[in-house]
């Protein structure tokens, strides 16, 4: 059976039109959102803040607005992020790429450099996996890599789960849409490390207890230690995987293996599975973005032009359909000229294309940003709508239903 997903589009004419004022509201009200919540009801809004350097984060009165709304309902909104991989700037004193996102306080920092504070908001902000990301739900899957993934813990204190996503291309999932929101966004700082590097988590308990110095020092639970012997002990009932003691460790005595992109994507669908396995599939509304389309994540400090103009907003009771429908409207739209993509002499400029197949992508073998210069193809969107689909989290086929709003052109 086909989804419903509802567009607006990102053109406007005049105020009653506005993206961030009433189509964003509208779309939630179009897939049942008003109906369901009671007066009272505690709703989250995920969103992302943005690393420190980047411009193309979703804007804060996207957001706010959607509180308004919330709150006009009778509900309590609340606007929520969850901790980025590694460990605080506060805790290490050394700046790096996720430096800004590893805790709340450096996150809530960034997000009011950003515009998003409790007062531009008008309700509370948090992270949701806690302080320094511990604060986690270990919960069963029947996934296709995984059978237990790190749901983030404070998901529980609320009732409806509004997933409100920037759209945009991903240098490893191929994009980044409602499903990374969900098998990234949503889990514990632990389990985006799990998604991108997988489950292995060994430690070299022969290594003298100085190479474990850092890791020691820095474990937020006290779950490792030192045994009469001067040997490291790991307890693991209080571990929660934060992952923090090998962000440290320089003598690489912890090792947590590596990942393809296959692999990524793959146990990044296995975490969606878990959200929604954990939250209720009933229970969270999804609004895509579709706007600043760029080839970065906003997790990165780049923000390079976006490669097609703005498409608009996309609600959606389906992870897979919203998702599906906006790669497909990506691909029905010309490419800027001016983007990394129209640098590709070999991709036509002409016709509708799957440009997702040709942005820059990460090399896990050498580290590095593939900038894609002959223009080779990589169809790795696609992996993520597949194994959605085959977990059951929804379906590829879609309605795509374009709402036109009042124009007083
Ligand atoms: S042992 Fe490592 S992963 Fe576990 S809680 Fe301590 S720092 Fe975090």
């Amino acid at each position: 059976m086909k989804s419903d997903v509802y567009y607006f589009t990102a053109r406007t004419f005049n105020y009653k039109e506005s993206l961030s004022r009433f189509k964003g509201p509208s779309a939630l009200e179009k897939i049942g959102f008003n109906n369901r919540v009671q007066k009272g009801d505690n709703v989250v809004i995920k969103t992302h803040f943005g690393a420190l350097e980047n411009v193309r984060y979703l804007r804060p009165s996207y957001i706010r607005f959607l509180c308004d709304h919330v709150k006009d309902l009778g509900a309590v909104p609340s606007v929520a992020e969850s901790c980025g991989w590694g460990a605080p700037e506060e805790f290490t004193g050394i700046h790096t790429e996720y430096s800004g996102r590893a805790g709340e306080k450096e996150y809530l920092e960034t997000a009011k450099i950003h515009g998003f504070t409790e007062e531009t908001m008008g309700a509370n902000m948090l992270m949701l996996d806690g302080l320094v990301g511990t604060n986690i739900i270990k919960q069963a899957v029947n996934g296709k890599r995984f059978n237990e993934v790190l749901v983030a813990g404070r998901l529980k204190e609320f009732d409806h789960l509004i997933l409100a996503t920037h759209f945009k291309g991903h240098g490893s999932a191929g994009f980044g849409g409602a499903i990374k929101n969900l098998g990234i966004g949503c889990v514990s700082k632990g389990g985006k490390v799990q998604a991108h590097v997988g489950k292995k988590f060994d430690f070299n308990f022969e290594a003298p207890i100085s190479d474990y110095e850092n890791c020691l020092k820095i474990c937020p639970t006290n779950a490792l230690g030192e045994s009469p012997e001067g040997k490291l002990i790991r307890d693991e009932e209080k571990c929660r995987y934060c992952y923090m003691c090998k962000s440290v460790c320089k003598n690489n005595v912890i090792d947590t293996g590596s990942s393809t992109r296959e692999e990524f994507i793959t146990q990044m669908v296995d975490n969606a599975a878990g959200v929604i396995e954990y939250f209720g599939k009933d229970k969270i509304f999804y609004l895509n973005y579709v706007i600043d389309v760029t080839w970065q994540c906003d997790c990165t400090g780049g923000s390079d032009i976006p490669f097609v103009s703005d498409i608009g907003i996309l609600s959606s009771l389906d992870p897979v359909a919203i998702d599906q429908s906006a790669v497909d409207l990506v691909h029905l739209s010309k490419v800027n000229p001016h983007s990394i993509l129209g640098n590709i002499g070999s991709i036509s400029k002409e016709k509708s294309h799957d440009w997702l197949s040709y942005i820059p992508r990460f090399d896990p073998k050498t580290g590095k940003m593939d900038l894609n210069p002959d223009g080779k193809e990589s169809r790795h969107w696609e992996i993520q709508l597949k194994v959605a689909e085959e977990l059951g989290l929804g379906t590829r086929d879609y309605n795509l239903i374009e709402v036109k709003a009042e124009s007083k052109k």
